[in-house]
């Protein structure tokens, strides 16, 4: 197969903006085709975004904007329901551990960029099935149009359309047995010199950090073994979910109901139950190939989902840059899968002892100090938020 001069990219969140900026720089030329009517419709609820991800947004000349939407975090501090402080976490050198964004703000703030750096997207267009010829694949979009070009990559998320057209057979993802809440909350509590809280708790997962403008802002994780649509849990209403969740929390030793019970309804999001799914047996098929969600989700417990989904997509271009197709999509996969393998087993430990029952919680209790004390130590981390992407480096 020769090498690639255009691409179609099918999705316009995370992966496929920077998917479409790297290419540009590849020397490919990409055109996004989003489902939705413009950037970041009906996307709500947050972020971490490690240095990895912003790293590698940096490639592609999307870091600052990004930096300019984030709430710098310098630290993360594990909890017990106790509120004892099991391990903390923070760069050597002092730089933030992660940067917290309105995902909104980010699909958009990414659309900005790529468009200024003249890539051109297609809103309103829903990829519905895909025809490969020898030398070219057709994109056909639900409102009747299609489109052509060298590759297609498929940058769909979650629920890829890409995925199962390339692999019919391909497991979807599966429920953590969590459900996720957030927002923020007018209540005074210490503040936490900007650090980000995660909370073990008796019943569920709890996390939160207080902004330097004072505003508290939470997120928690709620063992549901029933798996709920983001419109199941949104047809309960937030007051009775905020009124469920400070039950929950009312005999941990840390602020959680406090802060809850300064949350309005209106200022929370909840997100379904929350998913993971290891990585697609196959992430490409003759011209086609699958980044980001579509081809992996390690679950949002991982904190890597959007920064693996733009790892990728740098990756992706470099290996698109170098090689004829069928060999940059292996060259892509050999670099990726190992990574987001590792990263997913990270996550699903994290998600069982978030969802642990009665007898687990009791275990994960009494194990969880000794362990965090013997292996938490801040270069534990490196591996996933050291990680760095050398755009020069030729690809063989
Ligand atoms: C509650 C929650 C919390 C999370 N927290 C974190 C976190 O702290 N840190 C982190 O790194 N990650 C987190 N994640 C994961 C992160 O959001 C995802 O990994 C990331 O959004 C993946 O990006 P993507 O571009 O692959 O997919 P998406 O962002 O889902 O984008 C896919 C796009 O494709 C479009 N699309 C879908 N089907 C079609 C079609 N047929 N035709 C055209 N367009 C289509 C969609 O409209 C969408 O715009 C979290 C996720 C959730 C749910």
């Amino acid at each position: 197969m020769s090498t690639a001069r255009t691409a179609l990219v099918i999705g316009g969140g995370i992966a496929g903006p920077v998917a479409a900026m790297a290419l540009h720089r590849a020397g490919i030329e990409a055109v996004v085709h989003e489902a939705h009517r413009g950037p970041a419709d009906g996307v709500g609820g947050g972020l971490g975004l490690a240095p990895n991800g912003l790293s590698a947004l940096g490639l592609v000349g999307a870091e600052e904007a990004v930096r300019d939407i984030g709430i710098p975090v310098p630290a993360m501090v594990m909890r017990s329901w106790t509120g004892k402080e099991l391990a903390r976490f923070s760069s050597a050198d002092g730089s933030p551990i992660m940067h917290t964004v309105w995902r909104s703000d980010l699909y958009r703030a990414l659309c900005d960029t790529a468009e200024r750096a003249g890539v051109k997207f297609v809103y309103g267009t829903r990829l519905k099935s895909l025809q490969e010829n020898g030398s070219s694949v057709t994109a056909s979009f639900v409102d009747g149009t299609s489109a052509t070009a060298d590759i297609l990559v498929g940058a769909d998320g979650v629920r890829s359309t890409v995925r199962g057209i390339i692999d019919p057979g391909a497991p979807g993802p599966s429920s953590t047995g969590l459900v996720g809440f957030g927002g923020w909350s007018s209540a005074k509590i210490p503040h936490t010199d900007g650090a980000m809280n995660f909370v073990f708790g008796k019943r569920a997962f709890f996390s939160y950090t207080v902004e330097p403008s004072g505003r508290v802002g939470w997120f928690a994780n709620l063992p549901r073994k029933a798996h709920m649509t983001i419109a199941d849990t949104q047809a309960v209403g937030m007051d009775k979910w905020l009124r469920l969740l400070e039950d929950t929390f009312t005999d941990d030793r840390v602020p959680a109901v406090q802060i809850l019970r300064g949350s309005s309804p209106d200022q929370c999001v909840t997100t379904g139950t929350l998913e993971i799914m290891r990585p697609a047996p196959r992430w490409h098929r003759g011209r086609v190939v699958l980044i980001g969600d579509a081809a992996h989700v390690p679950s949002p417990s991982s904190g890597q989902g959007a920064s693996q989904a733009i790892e990728g997509a740098v990756h992706l271009a470099r290996c698109l840059r170098d090689l004829p197709v069928d060999q940059a999509f292996r060259a892509y996969e050999g670099l990726r899968r190992d990574r987001v393998e590792r990263i997913t087993t990270a996550a699903e430990r994290t998600n069982r002892n978030k969802a642990a029952g009665p007898v687990a919680r009791v275990l994960r209790d009494l194990t969880m100090p000794p362990i965090m004390r013997l292996f938490a130590k801040p270069d534990q981390l490196a591996w996933q938020y050291d990680y760095r992407i050398d755009w020069d480096a030729p690809v063989s």
